[in-house]
């Protein structure tokens, strides 16, 4: 069915205000936080609840219609196409419980953004799991959909280990409810139960699995008191950098920790002294506070480190630093590329030195790595800013250069998904885990509907 015919079908379950085609919507949906070209959608589609996204569901798999699920479009390349329907969830933005006298939970609607809960909790005297960079758009349903990290995952895990259920229309326009809130007298408060973990199949599926509508999950209670550090080291001493960061994990100091670099210092207009930096957030009682600081002290001075103080952890967690950077660098603006890498604590000195090393070759100077670290397993943000046109092609040469160095090295995987489709997302897979992906995509969504592009879910040609 071509969109025109399509267009009253979608009308007749959202309202005529809440479809639209007009060129100027159409330009505004064609690009994400990506590097990439814009891509011009077809037509965008406002559900206003769960009910209506089950319609638009079904409508789309009788007329085999691709979906694009779209929040608040902070991803890199996912949340645009030029293909069918872009499934906008900015209207479904409300918070529709806090239990914070039994369960300690909380569940909002897909498309409410992290930033509109975490100041609600905040009023209440709680916090999410994770304390994320992106600023106020990204929505927790997209959270799911991409793991979701952020400060404070040392301590209480990524935001997807926290999720206690999600609901989720299926390309069949059915809905489902996982965890213990998939029976029938139960409220959505804990993930587990006697069956498979369905909610782990949405995980990460950046959208190809279903429409997630509701998220549910654990809130803490907002610490009495923070404090900030962070480490020098020298670029001559990567083997105490790395054993810092081991000492710091083994004495379980950290909420937060992560791994950058000066251009991050550049970006808060600081000028380290110290081209490497561990930065940290600790918490508890004032007392513990101060012992967590003395011991972070003491590991510094033991492995070759320099106490740089409170100001840059600071200044990163709490002044909103990446984001400031890209609406502040003018002339850069939406053209930075930003992706995330999985690795592990010892992978992390190859992947600085041939990530810098790459860019300096294509004169791409304005860059940085920011790296969140859950004991030994990091998860870093490369940020490269440039100028249209003149350096695009560099940038592309430069970053598929990258990826060959990074995926050369073991225990190096994608986070999302990163510049070729086939060569670094989809033939390291073992054969029988892309076989059991494929497989449950088949079972869900026959006709590839969902986000097809998303890879590793595209057919492999081998
Ligand atoms: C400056 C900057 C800083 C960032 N910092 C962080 C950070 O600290 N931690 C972090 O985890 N990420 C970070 N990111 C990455 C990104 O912001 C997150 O992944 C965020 O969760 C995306 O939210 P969104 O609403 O913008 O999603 P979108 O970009 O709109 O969508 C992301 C993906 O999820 C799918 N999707 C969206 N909503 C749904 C839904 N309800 N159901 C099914 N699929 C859906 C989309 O199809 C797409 O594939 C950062 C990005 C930028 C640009």
């Amino acid at each position: 069915m071509n969109i025109k015919e399509l267009k009253p079908l979608l009308e007749q379950i959202v309202g005529a205000k809440n479809v639209s085609d007009d060129p100027i919507s159409l330009v505004v949906y064609s690009r994400d936080y990506s590097s990439l070209p814009p891509q011009k959608a077809q037509i965008i589609v406002l559900p206003g609840c769960t009910e209506e996204v089950a319609e638009i569901m079904r409508l789309a798999t009788r007329t085999d219609t691709p979906v694009n699920v779209r929040g608040g479009a902070t991803t890199a390349a996912l949340s645009t196409s030029k293909e069918g329907i872009i499934l906008d969830l900015n209207r479904m933005n409300k918070i529709i419980r806090i239990d914070e006298d039994a369960c300690l939970y909380l569940t909002a609607q897909g498309g409410t953004s992290v930033y509109q809960i975490s100041k609600e909790l905040d009023k209440r005297g709680f916090i999410l799991s994770g304390r994320p960079m992106f600023g106020p758009v990204a929505s927790i349903g997209a959270w799911v959909n991409t793991v979701g990290i952020g400060g404070n995952c040392a301590r209480y895990g990524y935001f997807s280990e926290n999720v206690t259920g999600i609901e989720v229309v299926l390309p069949s326009g059915e809905i489902v409810r996982t965890g213990v809130n998939g029976l029938h007298n139960c409220e959505p408060y804990c993930r587990y139960t006697h069956t498979s973990d369905l909610t782990g199949i949405f995980v990460g599926s950046r959208g190809s699995m279903g429409v997630v509508t509701e998220v549910s999950c654990r809130i803490h209670p907002k610490p009495e008191s923070c404090g900030f550090i962070t480490l020098g080291y020298n670029h001559d001493n990567f083997d105490g950098l790395l054993k810092a960061v081991n000492l710091i994990f083994r004495a379980d100091i950290p909420d937060t920790i992560d791994i950058n670099d000066d251009g991050v210092g550049k970006i808060i207009g600081i000028d380290l002294p110290l081209p490497h930096m561990i930065s940290m957030t600790v918490s508890g009682h004032p007392d513990e506070v101060a012992r967590k600081i003395k011991l972070c002290q003491k590991i510094s001075a033991e492995t070759g480190g320099l106490d740089l103080g409170p100001d840059v952890a600071s200044l990163i967690y709490y002044g909103g630093a990446l984001t400031a950077y890209i609406y502040k660098k003018e002339g850069f603006g939406h053209l930075v590329f930003i992706d995330s890498y999985w690795h592990s604590l010892d992978a992390y000195p190859f992947l600085y030195k041939s990530f810098k090393e790459i860019l300096a070759k294509y004169g791409l100077h304005e860059n940085c790595i920011f790296g969140w670290f859950m004991k030994g397993v990091g998860c870093s943000f490369p940020v490269v800013a440039y100028k249209e046109p003149e350096q695009r092609e560099a940038m592309n040469q430069a970053w598929t250069e990258i990826c060959d160095a990074w995926f050369s090295v073991p225990n190096s995987a994608p986070g999302m998904s990163v510049t070729s489709t086939t060569k670094y997302n989809l033939d390291p897979l073992k054969p029988t885990h892309h076989a059991l992906l494929r497989s449950i995509k088949d079972t869900i969504d026959p006709n590839n509907i969902m986000n097809p592009k998303v890879i590793p879910y595209v057919r492999r040609n081998k």
